[in-house]
């Protein structure tokens, strides 16, 4: 998993990943951590995850257009998009340079800047595929094991659903789409 920290996010007081749930890309804690409520921080794509197949960039990684609902939030919590662009050593994510006028649901119009994704599929949290808990780069945690698919199309199950019968994992799905 490749965990980076910024001042401009949360003060630099957690460190931050990114996971992929589906088309959904999401900024998320690493690990559990009791001092927050919820491991997701943002939602990337807020309004313009679209269920069709992943676009990808002339280099073959995944591309979006960035829209996240923690820019919504009264300060302090505005430039996401600045942090994540100016991570050292490696930023996660990169403009394409592409931009296009959006209306949202909150916030109204706005314009949305594409993002190419930098970081590799292993290096993302991974998001079971079932109930959409996040797995932990905590020392000794289970890694989450690939159920289908490849690279950024991969699906995974956490330990809790691959030990349920297909009916219970299915069910788990069904509350949360
Ligand atoms: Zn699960």
């Amino acid at each position: 998993m490749y965990s980076f920290s910024s001042p401009k996010i949360l003060k630099g007081a957690f460190d931050a990943t990114l996971a992929r749930d589906g088309s959904k890309w999401l900024l998320v804690t690493p690990k559990g951590n009791g001092f927050l409520e919820t491991r997701q921080l943002a939602h990337l794509n807020h309004s313009t995850a679209s269920p069709d197949a992943i676009t990808w960039s002339d280099g073959n990684r995944p591309c979006f257009w960035f829209d996240s609902d923690w820019d919504r939030q009264p300060q302090p919590w505005s430039d996401l998009l600045e942090a994540l662009l100016t991570i050292e050593p490696k930023a996660p994510l990169r403009r394409t340079g592409r931009t296009q006028k959006m209306t949202a649901e909150l916030g109204g119009e706005r314009d949305a800047v594409e993002v190419e994704v930098m970081v590799d599929e292993d290096e993302l949290c991974k998001v079971c595929f079932y109930c959409g808990d996040f797995d932990s780069d905590r020392l000794g945690a289970e890694t989450y094991p690939k159920i289908e698919g490849d690279g950024f199309t991969s699906t995974y199950s956490c330990g809790s659903c691959t030990s349920l019968s297909l009916e219970a994992r299915n069910a788990e799905r069904s509350k949360r789409i």
